[in-house]
């Protein structure tokens, strides 16, 4: 007897009918004889109308009180879920996540899962219950409501299967599995059977929204078995999981990310001097924006013209402050440009191959595409282009790497 923590996102609970499908899908799981947790999202487009009908009232809510509104969503689907399930003649309890007592630091709308209060849901496994807990919700120290960040159940349910040690947290959504890129954007994107948590990570964190940032770095951390598959189509999906050391040869990419949230500063002729660099982005980190890539261009006239990327959303802040640094420093102009994207290839073969870079550089060229800024880790190259080049970027990248293509040594990331 197994216990699995299984997660299913807006999509696959968006009416009764699916809640119904997916009562069905846990149903037989149990009837298996495993012991099951189930974390549910709000249903497809609940959390965005929440928003939106704050937004009609205020255009800065407190986050304390969009908490309170945003955490409702998911508190509805728990319950429909379970009366579906007890009406399939399964025992089932619905939690929200304060009544579980999962809980979190105070930083509303973005809150960190601190502890997990396990002990009331392991009364209610033994007593042979399905648990339903309410994804994307936490409680603080002083009884606050707390949401972890959109996409957040799927924090919740890796950070349950943490707590209660399960052995294996299925993620189900309306994909079977990581592809190579997202499948909405490339049609030859291909199913991987397997991705590393490392690689998983870095395909979150740059852009591929299949699974929330938080909840892969927790499985990693904690070593969870994490499964994506398709909620209503049976297959294997795609297991994330240690680095497989057992594989004769690992490709050198396994996908490409892209992020269209990025906007892009420059500040002109800034003077050459040691502490300029710090002298801009210090202002821009205590205004609490996060900067992404950064280019510093080479010298001429003892200036330096300086270009970095922030969130979308972030610019016209990042715009007011960068403007009062160039007045204070006797700096040029400050420019910008939101209309520009992110791609990123990623894969850990790519710590003993060399020439990935040339030959990302090499594709984007031959279609036409120019390059505005780069940056590089260990397993990730990024490149920053115009937004109406992503999806030909993608496109084209994922053709030279060929990733539509099935690896040569089947072992690889193909069937287990
Ligand atoms: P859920 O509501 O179930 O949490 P999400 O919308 O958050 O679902 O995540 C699933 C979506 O992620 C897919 O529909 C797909 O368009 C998108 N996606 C982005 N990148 C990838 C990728 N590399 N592999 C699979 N899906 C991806
Ligand atoms: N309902 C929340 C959102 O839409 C959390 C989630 O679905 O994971 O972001
Ligand atoms: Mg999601």
């Amino acid at each position: 007897m197994s216990l699995i923590v299984q997660k299913f996102g807006g999509t696959s609970v968006g009416d009764i009918g699916r809640i119904e499908l997916v009562a069905k899908k846990v149903a037989a799981c149990r009837a298996e004889g495993d012991d099951v947790v189930v974390v549910v999202s709000a249903m497809s487009g609940e959390t965005n109308r929440l928003m939106a009908l704050a937004h009609e009232i205020q255009e800065r809510p407190l986050p304390r009180e969009l908490d309170v509104l945003l955490s409702t969503g998911e508190q509805v689907t728990t319950a429909l879920l379970s009366m579906a399930l007890n009406q399939q003649g399964v025992k089932a309890k619905s939690y929200t996540g304060s009544q579980v007592r999962i809980l979190t630091d105070n930083a509303h709308t973005k809150a960190r899962i601190r502890e997990i209060d396990s002990d009331r849901l392991i009364e209610d496994l033994k007593e042979g219950y399905v648990i339903v807990v309410a994804g994307f919700q936490g409680v603080d120290g002083n009884g606050n409501i707390t949401t972890l960040g959109r996409g957040g159940s799927d924090t919740t349910a890796v950070a349950l299967a943490a707590a209660l040690k399960a052995d294996e947290c299925q993620i189900y959504t309306d994909v079977d599995g990581v592809y190579t890129t997202d499948p909405r954007v490339v049609d030859g994107a291909r199913r991987l059977s397997k991705i590393t948590f490392e690689e998983m990570l870095e395909m979150a964190s740059m852009g591929s929204k299949v699974l929330q940032i938080r909840a892969v770095e927790f499985a990693g951390k904690y070593n969870v078995p994490l499964r994506v598959l398709h909620s209503f189509k049976d297959g294997p999906g795609t297991l994330i999981s240690m680095e497989d050391n057992s594989a004769m040869e690992t490709p050198t990419i396994a996908g490409i990310a892209f992020n269209r949230d990025e906007a892009k500063l420059t500040i002109e002729g800034a003077p050459d001097v040691p502490g300029v660099a710090y002298q801009i982005l210090g202002p821009i980190g205590e205004a609490n924006i996060e900067v992404d890539v950064i280019v510093q261009n080479i010298s001429h006239e003892n200036t330096v013209d300086f270009t970095f990327t922030v969130g979308r959303g972030d610019l016209a802040r990042a715009e007011e402050v960068l403007n009062q640094i160039a007045n204070e420093i006797n700096a040029g102009k400050v420019t910008s440009d939101s209309k520009i994207a992110k791609v990123s290839v990623v894969g850990v073969g790519m710590r003993s191959h060399a020439g990935v870079a040339s030959q990302m550089f090499a594709a984007l060229g031959e279609v036409g595409i120019n390059i505005l800024m780069i940056t590089t880790s260990e397993i990730k190259i990024s490149v920053i282009v115009e937004e109406k080049f992503l999806e030909l970027a993608v496109r084209a990248l994922h053709s030279s790497f060929g990733l539509e293509k099935e690896p040569k040594d089947e072992n690889v990331r193909e069937e287990e």
